[in-house]
């Protein structure tokens, strides 16, 4: 068995905020059937030691970052871990990243400068019969532990990096290399230096064996200017080695076959079923029960990177055309004012509920007939594929994972059978008026219609491709050519 640590800030079941949660908890669940045995570093935030089974200290450090902590080997949720019990950094509740004041805590960046560092110790052997071939870090959050490792010499694993988002990227004042436990030659464009601060993302970046992101497309656009959020130069100048692979989904707690959330479960061979979670939805928002015209649905965070600015200002339009949106979403207040001003306007037609609500989120994606995703840049992007298994047309802006997961129904793609749901581009008000337009000519036809959800449903959207391309890049890594 190949031996790979995973560092992560968050692992779904255990902590979550967003996509690199999911991914965090579901790989290591995906690759033993590669050959691959994942253990997965976490920090000890309250949420995280609440649901740890069998824990047991392995080690400890008499002062990291600030103080006493210790390394806990125990098992949760199915994986294999080790915890960072370290009461200093991460004995705090809530959001992991954020005060009470809904800012970053300011020692972020020593709290995750320990992780990253106990990363790369236990990597090296610090734990009794554990050392890894491999070490993956994802995000900013463990972009030092190839840096660590980097300086500390060799021999040492190979490394990877994987970026879920180049928007966060660790940035800290330069008087912190040595408080972090960095030398004096990592301040140099060839290590950590950043603008004359500390990048943690840039330092990954540089030292990392290998970079990978959530979707060959946006591995592509983050080699340019308009995606590479002022690190495109340093990705150009490592494009040889940056990677794009798509997550997958957990098929188990998304199954419309088996879900216990939905109005009614279905599957491709009873897709009449799927009308009543439509009926419950559209009860469940407040909106006509009415089966003209297309029911467009939206989860998600409701900021300018998920463009849904976009969206509202083609609602009127929508409506007008005898439309209806359910929405279920939380973010910036301009944007939850926007839409309940639009569900005061137009009551039969709009509805949302502002907040995050896992399980009304898996019946949106069995009622609606397109799932609007018009995101500005989205490394992969998870609703998208969660509509696909649940018999939702994805409507999409064509950027990173969005362009690389759905077929667009367009005359070559309509002929073969192939077509999943509809892209546009670029994101902007025009084309995607252009592509609400185009979604209710569709609609208009129920034997296309039939034959994209069947698309969707019967679309591979599981960890087993994925967790094989892991898999053949760890043992590329561990033998390189
Ligand atoms: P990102 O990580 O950028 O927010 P993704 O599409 O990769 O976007 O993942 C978003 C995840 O969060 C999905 O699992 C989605 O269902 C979930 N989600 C987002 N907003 C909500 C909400 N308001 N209620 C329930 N689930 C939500």
């Amino acid at each position: 068995m190949l031996r790979v640590l995973s560092i992560a800030s968050e692992a779904f079941p255990l902590i979550k905020t967003g996509g690199l949660a999911d991914v965090a908890g579901a790989l290591p669940l995906a690759l033993p059937r590669e050959g691959v045995e994942m253990r997965t570093l976490l920090p000890g935030y309250p949420s995280v030691k609440a649901k740890l089974e069998k824990a047991e200290a392995i080690h400890a450090y008499p002062a990291l970052m600030g103080g006493p902590a210790r390394v806990l080997a125990a098992h949760a949720a199915g994986l294999d871990l080790f915890v960072l019990d370290a009461p200093h950094l991460y004995d705090r509740p809530g959001n992991p990243y954020l005060g009470p004041d809904g800012r970053d805590w300011p020692d972020n960046a020593f709290r995750f400068a320990a992780l990253a560092r106990v990363g790369a110790d236990l990597a090296k052997g610090l734990a009794p019969a554990y050392a890894a071939d491999v070490v993956h870090a994802h995000d900013w959050q463990a972009a030092l532990a190839p840096v660590y490792l980097h300086y500390d010499g060799t021999p040492r694993p190979a490394t990877v990096l994987t970026i879920h988002n180049m928007a966060f990227q660790g940035h800290y004042y330069g008087d912190l290399l040595g408080p972090l436990g960095l030398p004096a030659a990592a301040m140099s464009l060839d290590g950590v230096e950043y603008f004359s601060g500390i990048g943690f993302l840039k330092g990954g970046i540089r030292l990392a064996d290998k970079i990978t992101t959530v979707s060959p497309t946006y591995a592509r656009e983050i080699l340019t200017p308009e995606f590479g959020m002022a690190l495109d130069g340093l990705l150009r100048s490592r494009a040889a080695d940056v990677e794009g692979i798509v997550n997958g989904i957990d098929d188990e707690v998304w199954d419309p076959e088996t879900d216990p959330t939905l109005a009614r479960p279905f599957s491709a061979l009873k897709l009449q079923d799927r009308d009543a979670n439509r009926q419950a939805l559209q009860e469940k928002f407040g909106i006509a029960a009415t089966e003209a015209g297309p029911l467009f649905g939206v989860v998600s965070r409701l900021t300018s990177q998920k463009g849904l600015d976009l969206l509202l200002a083609c609602l009127p339009g929508l409506v007008a055309r005898g439309g209806q949106l359910a929405l279920l979403g939380t973010g910036e207040p301009a944007l939850e004012q926007g839409f309940r001003d639009m569900e005061g306007a137009y009551p039969d037609h709009v509805g949302c509920i502002i907040g995050y609500d896992e399980r009304l989120a898996h019946l949106i994606q069995a009622g609606v007939d397109f799932l609007v995703v018009p995101s500005r840049f989205e490394p992969c992007g998870l609703t998208q594929l969660y509509a696909l298994r649940y018999g939702a047309a994805p409507l999409v802006a064509r950027v990173g994972g969005l362009a690389d997961t759905v077929i667009d129904a367009n005359e070559a793609a309509l002929s073969a059978g192939v077509a999943t749901g509809l892209q546009f581009y670029p994101p902007d008000i025009g084309a995607l008026d252009y592509a609400i337009s185009r979604a209710f000519d569709l609609n208009a036809d129920p034997a296309i219609m039939r034959r994209l959800r069947l698309n969707g449903m019967r679309a591979d959207v599981s960890w087993r491709t994925p967790a094989r391309r892991y898999a053949a890049l760890y043992a590329r890594l561990r033998t390189p050519a």
